[in-house]
């Protein structure tokens, strides 16, 4: 567990609670802006589920439209968890502390800068193959 203090992790929960309503509100909107029915129907369902299965539904469906909304919740609920578990706040590659600061920014963040800086040329790389 990381070396933060009872209230500074209060405040990434409420940021990251914060985000996830966001979230929910934005993916909301957008399925209600969609042609597709299921979509729509989907948007009307969404307020009566829960949290968890909310996710869930949404991965089911082909949600291309919402991807990225959807990477991001799916973030914020790990992140959620991890705090609950009490495994938040550490460096998933080196497991040093990710520090307050870089989390206030990003609560999501589960590398430290520099882990996360090569696991991007990492990914770039991946995505650009040298022919
Ligand atoms: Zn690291």
């Amino acid at each position: 567990m990381s070396n933060l203090t009872q209230e500074q992790l209060a405040v990434l929960k409420k940021k990251l609670q914060h985000r996830y309503l966001e979230l929910q509100e934005e993916i909301h909107s957008e399925l209600g802006r969609s042609s597709d029915e299921r979509h729509i129907s989907l948007a009307s369902n969404l307020k009566d589920v829960g949290d968890n299965s909310f996710v869930d539904m949404l991965m089911d469906l082909d949600v291309s439209i919402i991807e990225r909304q959807v990477h991001e919740i799916q973030k914020v609920e790990t992140s959620l968890k991890n705090l609950a578990d009490l495994k938040f706040g550490d460096c998933i590659d080196c497991n040093e502390k990710i520090g307050f600061d870089r989390l206030m920014a990003s609560p999501t963040a589960q590398r430290c800068l520099d882990c996360q800086n090569r696991h991007e040329k990492t990914y770039a790389h991946e995505l650009n193959p040298t022919l």
